[in-house]
């Protein structure tokens, strides 16, 4: 379908007097009004207009033409209630040649638009939202034409972007009463912090956006051409991904690329695509209006697998974009500022590591989940990651300065001076803060009662094995081995996991290091492994039970273990472990794996410990019997508190309804350190909440002498034992914490102890 593109294609009239419509630099109600009057011109129809969703979700009529105008600003229909409603519940154009016959037609008076038969409403979408809908009228009765709706969808598309622009910059705030496009400049946005910290940087959009500017083909037929360049390359790299890498993928990873490569090649996508463009749109705004469609429709759908597919047709939406703005789309690292914090709608582990990290400052993301590869990568780097910041991409603009409040889950956006300084304060404070840790990181961690707790590092990729020595860590308590095989594009091969170990081992010198198996399954899924759907992944067929049911990959991950500790001191545990018998079943699997290493004539570890995590209640009840055949204990207590409430620890309605210092669940802690102690096997715990000052205290107050955290635990943790009189505060918990408790939470009473302790938390 090529053309010449010398030969200039005007866009269709209607895009011609939107155009200049556009042109005038008049307030957007104005603009609103020109719009409704050039739709009434060109499509030769009686009626247009304009209604605009308010916060409340109601429908306001915000501009009109053929209407009764004093009706503008009145008139407000509920978002499910008439022709209208239903064009928003459905998010999709109702075209109807009698409409005041159709069951939803709801008549307002007020308006006079009862002698209207035919009726046409199409959505004004952005990002999935549905921002309003865009009416065109007549008296006659009849159907409007394919490229009428087609029209008018690309006015919707162009009124959206005028909406969501004006609403960021704030220049026209009150202009449209009524409809908050109020929000002038510094703006607040509350989420959810996925990975802390504080950050301060510039925005960096991880897909720029299409603006108001570029919305508008000044040459159709140059503007198919581009098109059609940018879909062949996407073919392109869509058929290297399945052809190249073939050879090695899994069957999934197949699956997931042939997905891509069926919707890049699906005639309908790209048939809209070119329809978009036909009706007078730049390729870029043709390639965001098909995806809005898509978006809006997806998200709607009940099905769990529909909903998925969204994923995959907006990454082939930013691959097309990414073509059509000249980018290569090999893969290789992104140029970004210094100090940049990207803004994604969300973004893949793959993704983040193809921006470099010395350059980034934070993420954020409209969507995300705590559990996500890319949330534990972040906390494993140390970036702030926040999430769940709904409507933000509106909102924000490639070099805005950005505040990134990893503590409380703000994010700051163009903030004025005040805030600027406020948060610099803090900044500064936690620079001290760190100066004060710094002076400490040497001093061992010593009750002030003289027990001695050491403090390791939970880690999993190379950038985490500096955090040893940056932290003054005693070790690395929890090495999360799978993190390897979720961030890789394919399964590491046994030289890769060789190699990364052994890496590791080198780093901690005399220190110890404790690989903790794959811990697979769950949320944890490889893109090239088959995935299982399950009711209840988290528990199902993950960690040991995959391992133990098809043991290749663990025998594989043994032999890698054992090669990179030669001469050195191995630390091994199994992640998951429900029942004693299937610990003693891993480590006589492990155990082939040594003699098969030592029948081949290989250097073995000069030591080895092999220890398991206890991460479920039903093991607890047996420490003593698996005391008797473990080397150490690791307590996993983000899984064993999530199976201990029956409370999902990735599901944010339940994650946070307990508190791990409930008196049931410190008293299990103290079940299991005692019988560990008593057994003579030494104990550690792992997990979120060893890494919190108040929390590390009364671990140690139950006696523990390991803690293993995030490298971001270790400074306030031996700040606050170090002060800690670990004997008075277990006086002051035994009572609390006794089966007649009825308290929810001891928090308060350790918070004063602590307090008056001058035990800083
Ligand atoms: C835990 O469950 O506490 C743990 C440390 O393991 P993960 O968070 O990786 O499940
Ligand atoms: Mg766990």
């Amino acid at each position: 379908m090529s053309r010449d593109p010398n030969i200039i294609t005007r866009p269709p009239r209607l895009m011609r007097a939107i155009r200049e419509a556009m042109a005038g630099t008049e307030s957007v109600q104005e603009r609103l009004d020109d719009f409704v009057d050039a739709i009434t011109e060109a499509m030769k129809v009686a009626v247009a207009s304009i209604y605009l969703r308010r916060p409340s979700g109601e429908l306001e009529l915000s501009a009109t033409r053929g209407l009764k105008k004093s009706a503008v600003h009145k008139t407000l229909m509920q978002p499910n209630e008439g022709l209208v409603g239903h064009v928003v519940q459905t998010a999709r154009p109702l075209n109807l040649a009698d409409a005041p016959s159709h069951p939803l037609f709801s008549y307002r008076p007020e308006t006079g638009e009862e002698k209207y038969n035919s009726f046409l409403g199409v959505p004004i979408l952005r990002g999935g939202r549905t921002l309003g809908v865009l009416v065109a009228q007549s008296e006659a009765q009849r159907v409007f034409n394919e490229e009428e709706v087609e029209d008018l969808l690309t006015v919707a598309m162009v009124l959206a972007e005028i909406i969501v622009d004006d609403e960021r910059i704030g220049g026209t705030k009150g202009k449209l009463k009524g409809i908050t496009l109020a929000p002038t400049k510094p703006e607040t946005f509350e989420a959810k912090t996925f990975a802390s910290g504080l950050a301060r940087g510039l925005a960096h959009l991880h897909v720029p956006p299409v603006t108001p500017d570029n919305l508008l083909a000044d040459n159709v037929a140059a503007e198919e051409i581009r098109l059609e360049d940018g879909v062949a390359q996407l073919r392109a790299s869509v058929d290297a991904m399945v052809s190249g890498e073939a050879a090695s993928l899994s069957r999934a990873s197949k699956e997931i690329y042939e997905t891509y490569r069926m919707f890049a090649y699906d005639r309908k996508w790209v048939k809209r695509l070119r329809e978009a463009v036909n009706s007078g749109l730049t390729a870029e705004a043709a390639v965001e209006r098909v995806r809005n469609e898509h978006r809006a429709r997806l998200m709607k759908s009940p099905d769990p697998y529909m909903r998925a597919r969204l994923h995959d047709l907006e990454d082939l939406a930013n691959r097309l974009l990414r073509a059509l703005s000249g980018e290569s789309l090999s893969p290789g690292k992104k140029e970004i500022p210094e100090g940049a914090i990207i803004f994604a709608r969300d973004l893949g582990p793959a993704e983040l590591l193809d921006y470099d990290r010395e350059k980034l400052a934070g993420i954020v993301l409209e969507e995300g989940a705590h559990s996500s590869h890319t949330s534990i990568i972040c906390r494993a780097i140390g970036l702030p990651l926040i999430g769940r910041a709904e409507g933000i991409l509106d909102r924000i603009e490639m070099g805005d300065t950005v505040l990134l409040d990893g503590q409380s889950g703000e994010i700051h956006i163009r903030p004025v001076q005040s805030r600027l300084d406020g948060f610099q304060h803090r900044v500064n404070i936690q620079g001290e803060v760190a100066r004060a840790y710094e002076a400490i990181r040497h001093k061992p961690a010593m009750t002030r009662d003289g027990r001695h707790v050491s403090l390791q590092l939970n880690a999993g990729l190379i950038v985490d094995l500096p955090h040893m020595d940056t932290a003054g860590a005693d070790g690395i308590g929890l090495f999360r081995t799978e993190f390897q095989f979720m961030v890789a594009e394919f399964m590491p091969r046994l030289k890769d996991q060789t190699e990364l170990y052994q890496k590791a081992i080198m780093a901690a010198g005399q220190r110890p290091v404790t690989f903790r198996t794959l811990d697979l399954g769950g949320d944890k899924i490889l893109p090239y492994m088959d995935p299982v759907p399950e009711e209840n992944p988290a528990i199902g067929w993950r960690a040991i039970r995959i391992g133990l049911d098809r043991p290749a990959l663990l025998r594989y991950q043994c032999r890698a273990l054992i090669a990179a500790a030669a001469n050195r001191h191995l630390r091994i545990m199994f992640p998951m472990v429900t029942t004693v018998d299937e610990f003693i079943e891993a480590k006589a699997l492990f155990d082939t794996e040594v003699k098969r290493a030592s029948s081949l004539g290989k250097t073995l570890p000069n030591k080895i410990e092999v220890g398991v995590m206890l991460e479920t209640p039903s093991l607890a009840w047996s420490v003593k019997a698996v005391c008797d055949h473990a080397d150490f204990v690791s307590v996993g207590a983000n899984d064993l508190m999530q199976f201990f409430f029956a409370a999902d620890r990735d599901n944010v309605r339940v994650a946070d309804r307990y508190d791990p210092l409930h008196p049931a669940s410190l008293s299990i802690l103290r079940f299991i350190a005692s019988g560990c102690q008593a057994a003579g096997v030494p104990v550690s715990i792992c997990g979120e909440m060893a890494g919190r000052p108040l929390e590390a205290a009364c671990l140690v107050a139950l006696g523990f002498e390991t803690l293993s955290m995030p490298v971001t635990g270790i400074g306030p943790v031996k700040a606050a034992l170090l002060e800690l009189d670990a004997d008075k505060l277990n006086k002051l918990i035994t009572p609390l914490i006794s089966i007649e408790s009825r308290l929810s939470t001891i928090r308060t009473h350790v918070r004063e102890f602590c307090i008056e302790e001058g035990i800083p938390v």
